[in-house]
């Protein structure tokens, strides 16, 4: 499957992507994930990125399409992709638009997961990650903790919370996907795209999107 999976932060885009991987093996693309391990393993990319995503704003389109251009290209992809976290700016779409055209491929649908702000702010609070950049596994202190605490189950390396979820990032991310990525969805309304889940339970968005496939 070909799908952009929209939706603000703590929407769920992540879970669901994850469990969508292992219903056909299309893979997981977060752009979130690969600037995280930029910024980890200290590369250009990553010393160009982390300020802003520190203060939870985007990082340039320039640097983004970069990323995707090479990403979309590589042979994991010919399974199919879930693009989780971009694009997230009209000129994203529009450059992913070009992009897809010239390599031939064509998007099954565009997934709006559509949750209450309360439920993202909590999520996103009590939200934890992994800090090895390789795993990156994502835990709630209320809803999915770690086994032991503070300890990732996976691999073992310290779980923390991310620094762009402080509260004040978080409202200033939610701020910004308001105004430049809650656009998108109007955008792939009329490419004819879009399809609005009702975010409640990521099982139930799974099961919908399937449906619709
Ligand atoms: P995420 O994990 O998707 O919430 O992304 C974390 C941060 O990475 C965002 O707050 C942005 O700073 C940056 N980021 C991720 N994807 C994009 C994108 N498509 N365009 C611009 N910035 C992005």
């Amino acid at each position: 499957m070909k799908l952009i999976l929209l939706g603000a932060p703590g929407a769920g885009k992540g879970t669901v992507a994850k469990l969508l991987t292992e219903v056909d093996g299309s893979v997981q693309i977060s752009t979130g994930d690969i600037l995280r391990g930029a910024v980890a393993a200290g590369t250009e990319l990553g010393k160009k990125a982390q300020g802003f995503m520190d203060a939870g704003d985007l990082v340039p389109d320039d640097l983004i399409m970069g990323i995707m251009g090479d990403r979309l290209q590589e042979d994991d992809c010919a399974k199919g992709f879930l693009l989780d976290g971009f694009p997230r700016t009209i000129p994203q779409a529009e450059a992913l638009k070009v992009l897809l055209t010239d390599l031939g491929i064509e998007l099954d649908m565009a997934v709006n997961l559509d949750v209450a702000r309360d439920v993202i702010l909590d999520r996103l609070s009590t939200r934890r990650t992994c800090s090895n950049s390789d795993c990156q596994a994502i835990y709630n202190v209320k809803s999915n903790p770690t086994k032991e605490e503070g300890i990732c189950d996976k691999c073992g390396s310290p779980v923390v919370q991310r620094a762009d979820e402080t509260e004040e990032a978080i409202t200033h991310r939610l701020e910004t996907y308001n105004e430049k990525t809650a656009p998108l969805i109007g955008f792939y309304e009329k490419e004819g795209l879009i399809v609005n889940v009702n975010a409640t339970s990521s099982d139930a968005v799974v099961a919908a999107i399937t449906e619709k496939l």
